[in-house]
């Protein structure tokens, strides 16, 4: 099994650790009768290495569960381990640098800054975290590099299309080498093309044994994954090899 160096932030190394487990988590909003139960006690294990889809009808919990994938928030019960370091018992600054290294996100809007170029924008989890000027150009560049778009580094998102900007999304979430990428509706914005280009990135990664996590409501993309799981009224009711992954 292919090894991956892993951050010092996620503490100490912890061998056979999976990248993800979730023992009985419940989140909720609210209180009272406004109460909604969102999550109501999730399992979940996922091993490194693995490329897993999760699908579900609206309000089924997708986005309360990657938020706490993700670092955004806590569980209200239940533990979640990421690379074997309980993330509950983290303080708010240390989730923020969890988030800053350990984690890569693609969001279905790509939230690239205009205003910065190509390679400002996926320099910039580095410029965060305090790598010097040199590397920050030589690492964002070699990410641009993977995703297809070294020649378009100096051009602004604006002068991209949808599924370039996209893969300079992609090429920031995977410019710190994180031990997640998670990614909620990334193919949400692009037409059939541009998916395609994403889409062959995400087998990339996952052929070099990264661990990804996409939310999806498209089945095509669900079954590009290795694994899909379906979350339906808070919990997970289905689980299964996707159906590439059982040819
Ligand atoms: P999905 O992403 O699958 O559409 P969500 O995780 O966003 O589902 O929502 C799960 C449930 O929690 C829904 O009933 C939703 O209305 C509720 N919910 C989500 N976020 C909030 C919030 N900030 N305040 C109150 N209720 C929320
Ligand atoms: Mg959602």
């Amino acid at each position: 099994m292919t090894r991956h160096r892993e951050p010092t932030e996620v503490g100490p190394e912890t061998g056979s650790a999976p990248a993800i487990e979730f023992v009985d988590v419940h989140q909720g909003y609210g209180s009272g009768e406004n109460r909604v139960h969102a999550l109501r006690g999730v399992d979940l294990r996922i091993e490194r290495g693995e490329y897993v889809a999760i699908m579900g009808p609206s309000g089924s919990g997708k986005s309360t569960l990657m938020n706490i994938l993700g670092c955004l928030d806590v569980p209200e019960r239940g533990v979640y381990r990421l690379a074997g370091q309980d993330v509950g018992a983290r303080t708010e600054d240390e989730l923020a640098r969890i988030r800053g290294r350990a984690l890569g996100f693609v969001f279905q809007s790509f939230n690239l800054i205009p205003r910065m170029t190509a390679l400002a924008n996926v320099a910039l989890p580095m410029a965060y975290a305090g790598v010097g000027r040199p590397e920050q150009r030589e690492r964002a560049t070699a990410a641009l590099r993977r995703v297809g778009l070294e020649a378009r580094a100096d051009h602004l998102p604006a002068e991209l299309s949808g599924g370039q900007q996209q893969r300079v999304a992609v090429a920031r979430a995977l410019v710190m080498e994180p031990t997640l990428v998670l990614a909620d509706e990334p193919t949400g914005n692009l037409d059939s093309a541009s998916t395609e280009d994403v889409l062959s990135v995400f087998d990339s990664l996952a052929a070099e044994h990264r661990t990804i996590v996409v939310i999806t409501h498209e089945q095509d993309v669900a079954e590009r994954a290795g694994r899909v799981l379906v979350v339906a009224d808070g919990l997970v009711v289905d689980d299964r090899p996707s159906r590439g992954a059982r040819r």
